[in-house]
């Protein structure tokens, strides 16, 4: 018998998440332990993917800018990265933001307390220019310690560079030892993937089915139509017309060959913790170099956010139209920047885009007291939304790198 293809496997594990999760939520799941024990499934998949992420993204930058000898290659690799980022975040927030002008679903909301939660919890973001600080981190060890990505890319990156330009036989040691390393991690996350993933998504999808409550998504139900509907335009319609423009390749053969890592996305709603499947799928499956693979993907699962982008956006448009406030054309286009920024800022992590909203309503002079009460509702509601800007962050990531890859002459879908 013919082992069923993994994603096949990861999509019936969703069909049956979901059936498990409905199940469980009239019941006092909190309590029962076939409950706990499914969903422990779900926690143990998304620890063990994190436990590789340092690990991984570290190894994987170091060798990829190592190997790559010609100091302008990897000044092209970096144009050509930046370039498409900022375009395909800024196109998912003119999408954003043109929805939310048409369809309107902040006017007439009326939000209670009721079913909200409290806002003052969330913490605030600082600052755009900290992003841009917070990128050289003061002790890599440290950054490393408290995962922050932003820090280790940067300081993986110019230890590539480095290591590059040390005398031959440096060079070729510390190469062969952290390309070795980087190995055997990939080894790691292709048996986590192979054994773990599908139980690991059964068990997330069943808490987040278990979890939800259906009366609060009544109340804004539209406004997350349009998000979702938003989402849908930029995932189905702009990133495969991009792709198909530049790779003259059909699409379709893209999203198979990410398949697993659109799902795990979907499940974990974290673009970092999807960051390993996202690899080895683009690197076995569509073909793309490691070199190429590897200095792309880690910066785009931190900062090339094309959903997050949208939902900032659309979120702040919404929150001015329940607050019955009409914005300018300069504060529309403050939003936009500003949603880009956020969307750079926000770390890839469950719910990162809400919290960062606050410095996109900041900006247009909206005070932290009266959004709060929304952001709260929006947060109640956060999940499902979540999940699906997740899985558009990672395929515009993946995208990125085939497009990219494409462009410096390789091969790519070989296999398929
Ligand atoms: N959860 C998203 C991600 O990891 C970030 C967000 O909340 O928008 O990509």
């Amino acid at each position: 018998m013919t082992k069923l293809k993994l994603h096949w496997q990861i999509l019936i594990a969703m069909v049956f998440g979901i059936g498990i999760g409905l199940y469980f939520q009239d019941t006092e799941f909190n309590s029962n332990k076939l409950y706990g024990l499914i969903a422990s499934f779900g926690t143990i998949f998304v620890r063990l993917l994190k436990m590789i992420i340092v690990p991984l993204i570290f190894t994987s930058i170091i060798t990829g800018v190592a190997s790559i000898k010609d100091s302008s290659r990897l000044g092209r690799l970096g144009i050509k990265t930046l370039l498409y980022y900022t375009m395909t975040s800024l196109f998912a927030i003119i999408i954003g933001l043109t929805l939310t002008n048409l369809i309107e679903p902040g006017i007439g909301v009326e939000l209670g307390s009721n079913g909200s939660f409290d806002a003052s919890n969330l913490k605030t973001p600082g600052s755009p220019a900290e992003i841009l600080i917070r990128m050289v981190p003061l002790n890599p060890f440290n950054a490393a310690a408290r995962g922050d990505m932003l820090g280790i890319i940067f300081f993986a990156i110019f230890l590539g560079i480095s290591i590059s330009r040390v005398k031959n036989q440096q060079q070729s040691t510390l190469s062969n030892f952290f390309e070795s390393m980087f190995q055997a991690i990939m080894k790691m996350t292709e048996t986590i993937i192979k054994f773990v993933a599908p139980i690991g998504v059964l068990g997330l999808i069943t808490k987040a089915v278990a979890n939800s409550g259906f009366e609060i998504f009544t109340a804004v139900g539209k406004y997350m139509m349009t998000i979702a509907f938003g989402l849908s335009i930029h995932i189905f319609f702009v990133l495969p017309l991009f792709f198909f423009l530049m790779t003259k390749t059909n699409p379709m053969k893209h999203f198979k060959a990410i398949s697993s890592a659109m799902a795990t996305a979907f499940s974990t709603s974290s673009s970092s913790a999807t960051l390993p499947v996202t690899m080895k799928c683009v690197k076995e499956n569509a073909g793309v170099s490691n070199e190429t693979a590897s200095f792309v993907l880690p910066m785009g699962a931190t900062v090339n956010m094309d959903g997050t982008a949208l939902y900032e956006c659309a979120g702040v448009i919404f929150i001015s139209q329940v607050l019955g406030i009409d914005l300018s054309i300069s504060q529309q286009f403050t939003v936009v920047i500003t949603a880009l920024l956020a969307s750079i800022g926000a770390a890839g992590i469950p719910s990162a885009g809400l919290v960062m909203i606050f410095i996109v309503t900041q900006a247009v002079g909206f005070r932290d007291e009266d959004v709060a009460l929304i952001i709260g509702t929006m947060l109640a509601v956060d999940r499902p939304l979540d999940m699906f800007r997740t899985m558009v962050n990672i395929t515009s990531d993946s995208i990125g790198a085939a497009v990219i890859a494409k462009s410096e002459g390789e091969k790519l879908y070989q296999n398929s």
